[in-house]
């Protein structure tokens, strides 16, 4: 059985890009940019006031002092968005931050260094020429390269988007993911219960939602019993999708049916079955589509391992196919709380844990339930502790890595910060 590392290479290695797409700018938000973006104009496009004050010639109030003011009488304002305006020796302009500088002066002092009498100001301090002054292309400059190829967008750079022009924006494409629940005894949400025996799925919605997450788009491609008429169906009706997932029927059991009927329906051709890692070790992967450019996982059934299976061998590989250059969650070196052991080590094992953060340091402790059935223990849980093969105990303070995927635990809780 392959290791979860070779298995993770051999996810990776099979991933091709995919193409780009042109998109509202503000719908760019997270996603790859696909082309670079220059400026189209000086920012600013012109001198303007970084203060609120007088626009003044340094030559006419560079002796200004408390002692011994300059007055100069006020000729005129600029106001953000106003027009352009001359300033003649002797006298000076009232300016408001981001106006522009009018024609002539070469200085701004800004209001808590002048007094204002009827038309006249009196100024108190000489600053230095150019005081206050934000020049034209002070921020970038025309034909500057501001975003490369490949950036994700975040706020800062839509803003960037927006101020040289951009209204539409090349980024990398979605993909298209699709989810097919197997399983006899499963039911949907709303369906009502005829049997005991009938399990309400949870497997659908978690990957709807790990999928939103990863920035790819879901679609629920169906429900299919374990026989071979209802796999063939809801197989045939995945074949627009980029990456297809399907949940339960690919352990050993006689009803579990998908590895064969994804080879048989869909020629995809699986890379490897089963991994030595704990829970997931019957996922199955594959490539196809006509370039072999399409991914194929068969995850196994249980809700744990579902779970974990995507975030740590699914995310990445769509997370890639759509150009991230960063594709995990955050790796973490955390301290062990208390002491784990395990009877059997033959498997890497994904621990969920605790998190907890103090004194600089994060810290970590397993969960007591950690059978792959057990849903709610991945409702406490803020990340994955990597526990590798061979290892049966971790002493309490040793370090270990954790795959973190609490989001909002990145928020952090300084203590500086109280
Ligand atoms: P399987 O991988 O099909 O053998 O399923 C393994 C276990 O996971 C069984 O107990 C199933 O009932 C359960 N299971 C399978 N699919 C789902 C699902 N969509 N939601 C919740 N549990 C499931
Ligand atoms: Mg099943």
């Amino acid at each position: 059985m392959i290791t979860y590392f070779e298995a993770l290479k051999i996810v990776l290695d099979s991933v091709k890009e995919v193409g780009e797409e042109k998109v509202f700018f503000v719908d760019a938000l997270n996603r790859v940019l696909a082309e670079d973006i220059y400026a189209d104009e000086d920012n600013p496009p012109a001198d303007n006031s970084g203060m609120d004050g007088y626009a003044v010639r340094f030559e006419d109030i560079k002796d200004a002092s408390e002692e011994k003011p300059v007055a100069l009488k006020v000729i005129g304002e600029s106001k953000a968005g106003g027009d352009d305006i001359e300033l003649k020796p002797g006298t000076a302009i009232s300016i408001y931050t981001g106006a522009l500088i009018p024609k002539g002066a070469d200085t701004v002092i800004q209001k808590e260094f002048t007094k204002r009498e009827g038309d006249t100001v009196y100024i108190y301090k000489a600053l230095k020429i150019g005081a206050n002054i934000r020049p034209k292309g002070g921020d970038y400059k025309k034909g500057d390269l501001l975003l490369t190829k490949g950036k994700v967008l975040r706020p800062p750079e839509i803003g960037i988007l927006s101020s040289v022009n951009k209204a539409t924006v090349y980024v990398k494409q979605k993909v298209k993911v699709g989810i097919i629940t197997t399983g006899d005894e499963i039911l949907d949400v709303g369906e009502p219960r005829t049997k005991d025996s009938q399990i309400r799925t949870s497997n659908t919605y978690t990957l709807y939602t790990q999928i939103l997450e990863s920035g790819a788009i879901p679609i629920i491609i169906g429900f299919a019993k374990d026989n071979p008429e209802d796999i063939t169906q809801k197989l045939n009706s995945a074949k627009n999708c980029d990456v297809l997932l399907t949940t339960g029927g690919v352990s050993v059991g006689e009803y579990d049916l998908v590895r064969d009927f994804v080879q048989k329906e869909l020629n995809v051709d699986i890379l490897f079955w089963k991994v030595s890692q704990k829970p997931g070790k019957p996922v199955a992967f594959g490539v196809w589509g006509n370039d072999k450019e399409k991914l194929f996982f068969g995850i196994p059934g249980n809700p744990v391992a579902c779970m974990v299976v995507f975030e740590t061998l699914v995310k990445p590989a769509i997370r890639k196919m759509m150009g991230y250059k960063n594709y995990f969650n955050p790796l973490i070196d955390a301290y062990l709380e208390e002491k784990f052991e395990r009877k059997s080590a033959d498997r890497l094992e994904f621990v969920r844990v605790d998190i907890e953060y103090k004194d600089g340091k994060f810290l970590v402790k397993p969960f007591e339930k950690q059978g792959s059935n057990i849903l709610t223990s991945m409702v406490n849980s803020k990340g994955l502790m990597i526990v590798k093969e061979g290892v049966n105990l971790i002493e309490k303070g040793e370090v270990v890595n954790v795959i973190l995927f609490d989001k909002e635990f990145l928020v952090g809780e300084s203590e500086n910060l109280k």
